[in-house]
């Protein structure tokens, strides 16, 4: 199959459409229309076989996971996701993988109203690379450079599921009860893109971040980006009842949910004056939402509590995930 036809038949027949796409997949660049008044967002993501997601992982898993790392990211900025590009090396046509990559890759478009609006195809070793573009509003960027001490330091959802599901696939944990290893690998192949959180905390957070690498390494972009320190209670960490009951010690639940990247969920500080609105808002729209610390005056130090008392990690080198 050549690249033309593999284009058109996967992903151009297959696309949802919005308004503010006049030309997409098909002609030599797309002409999109930025809404008037917006700014536009702009993040990238490459996913490859054997570093971001072990071999055998099915198209779905792929495609999804392909989208929600750059959607996390655009919600970590406060940006409505409006267009992605994709560019995908495939070492060989698979019309099997590529009709399920595809298939997900639209509900996913879909679900969130995003068009797909341009792409490109070689041979080589799979990997998947994604730009992903959305709306925000000036004032109501959101950046890891404006937390002030005092704000308190919240996540969504909960911490280290995926990392667990990833441990399980890699056969380094166990765990006997089936609906729970299939709950934690489910958050390691299909995170959540916070798309709605990011949005609801325009103008309300002063510094926010998606943890992609753990939460003490995406913390610490926060505290090093706002020239603060943070204090952590790690006892309030939101663990899942899959993680804190099959993982029964509680310095590996609390290792995976500190360190173990994947979560995509969204790490963000909040002034005492907003805390109520946005406790409001995120239950109005039923996302979970807890406080775990507070930023301090300590420039650069992340202190660890544990039940109120001092707390390290036995290998504190394991801040998370390093990419090189
Ligand atoms: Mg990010």
């Amino acid at each position: 199959m050549n690249e033309f036809r593999l284009i058109r038949d996967y992903f151009t027949e297959n696309s949802f459409s919005r308004k503010d796409v006049l030309i997409g997949v098909g002609d030599d660049a797309a002409i999109t229309q930025v809404a008037q008044g917006q700014y536009l967002a702009t993040t990238t993501d490459t996913l490859l076989e054997g570093v971001h997601f072990l071999k055998g992982t099915s198209p779905e898993a792929i495609a999804h996971k392909a989208i929600a790392v750059n959607l996390s990211d655009l919600a970590a900025m406060g940006a409505e996701p409006s267009w992605i590009s994709l560019s995908l090396s495939l070492p060989a046509v698979d019309d099997e993988w590529l009709g399920a990559f595809s298939n997900k890759l639209k509900a996913l478009t879909e679900y969130f109203s995003v068009q797909l609006i341009g792409g490109d195809t070689v041979k080589g070793q799979l990997s998947i690379t994604i730009t992903a573009q959305g709306f925000v509003p000036p004032e109501s960027i959101l950046t890891r450079s404006h937390a002030k001490p005092g704000d308190w330091i919240f996540v969504t959802g909960t911490l280290g599921d995926a990392a667990a599901g990833l441990a399980l696939l890699k056969n380094e944990l166990m765990i006997e009860d089936k609906a729970a290893r299939d709950y934690l690998t489910d958050r390691h192949h299909y995170p959540t893109p916070r798309v709605l959180a990011g949005t609801t905390l325009r103008r309300i957070a002063t510094s926010c971040i998606d943890i992609s690498d753990g939460l003490l390494q995406d913390l610490e972009h926060i505290v090093s980006a706002s020239e603060v320190g943070a204090l952590l209670h790690l006892d309030k960490i939101p663990i899942s009842k899959e993680l804190g009951t099959h993982v029964n010690d509680l310095e590996s639940a609390l290792k995976l949910a500190c360190t173990g990247g994947d979560d995509y969920e969204l790490l963000f500080t909040v002034p005492e004056e907003h805390r109520v609105s946005m406790e409001t808002a995120m239950s109005s729209y039923n996302l979970p939402v807890t406080c775990i610390g507070q930023v301090t005056g300590a420039q650069g130090k992340i202190d660890l509590r544990l039940n109120d008392s001092p707390f390290s990690f036995v290998s504190v080198s394991e801040k998370g995930y390093q990419h090189f």
